[in-house]
């Protein structure tokens, strides 16, 4: 049985004041949730803020992008063993927004991932079609690209490596994330379980082990329905992790 996991994207959001007031109030509503592992992704200037809150709590904390090189002329890029060094033990990658936005490509994703395991961080990379892309059809063809960039990059040790810090997959419907409009439960099981055949095309075993979320308008009054799916192992949560009733009453769906 694989542990639930939920993850708060904070994008770009949050002052120190606010952030105080929600870090407190989540450590406070997941103290006594021990059946599942809670992560809050922060802007990078609050990692430091994020590591005097979250230490001895059983919150973890992580970035929301690192760059492939560990130093260098590389003017605002974050390292990962930046990352490392504020405590952070987890990583978002390829995001949607980072793809769209700011041009990143399975490429850079792949590089990233490979870069993040290396400096002993648990990547979570994020895969989904747009509306455009579903429309057509090609949900899994996109999909798969994601998927099998990271695949083809990781050797056999790094693979290994991937495993041991647990790696994570989310499964983020362009459509769905912001927009209010949540994947049915059907829709998501049904690619959550197409990206673990992926998966398991490379090593059967690692698999059944590995945790795919679900992300996408996630919110309590959905997450029971989601989680409750085979292969949906808990949630990335965007909005609702900037509103501590929402996300605390998701990590109690997940505990
Ligand atoms: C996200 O950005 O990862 C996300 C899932 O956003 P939202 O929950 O707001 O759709």
């Amino acid at each position: 049985m694989r542990r639930k996991l939920v993850v708060g994207n904070w994008k770009m959001h949050g002052d120190i004041q606010s952030n105080q007031t929600l870090l407190e109030g989540i450590t406070n509503g997941v103290r006594e949730l021990s059946n599942a592992d809670y992560v809050v992704c922060v802007p990078n200037p609050y990692l430091f803020q994020a590591r005097e809150l979250l230490k001895n709590t059983n919150v973890a904390w992580g970035g929301q992008n690192v760059n492939q090189h560990e130093q260098g002329a590389f003017t605002g890029a974050v390292a990962p063993h930046m990352l490392t060094d504020l405590g952070c033990t987890y990583v978002l990658l390829g995001h949607s927004e980072r793809r769209s936005l700011f041009y990143e490509t399975n490429l850079t994703a792949s590089a990233r991932f490979e870069a993040a395991i290396k400096a002993g961080l648990t990547p979570i990379l994020c895969v989904g079609e747009t509306q455009a892309e579903r429309d057509a059809g090609l949900t899994e063809v996109i999909v798969a690209s994601q998927m099998d960039a990271v695949m083809a990059t990781l050797d056999e040790h790094e693979f290994a490596l991937a495993m041991r810090l647990n790696m994570v997959f989310a499964y983020e419907p362009v459509w769905a994330i912001g927009s209010g409009k949540t994947a049915s439960p059907d829709h998501a099981q049904t690619v959550h379980h197409f990206i673990r055949n992926r998966i398991a095309k490379r090593n059967a075993e690692a698999a059944t082990k590995v945790r795919i979320i679900y992300g996408g308008s996630l919110k309590a009054k959905n997450a029971e329905d989601m989680f409750a799916m085979t292969d949906i192992d808990g949630g990335l949560v965007g909005g609702a992790s900037l509103l501590l009733d929402e996300f605390v009453s998701i990590c109690k769906v997940a505990n």
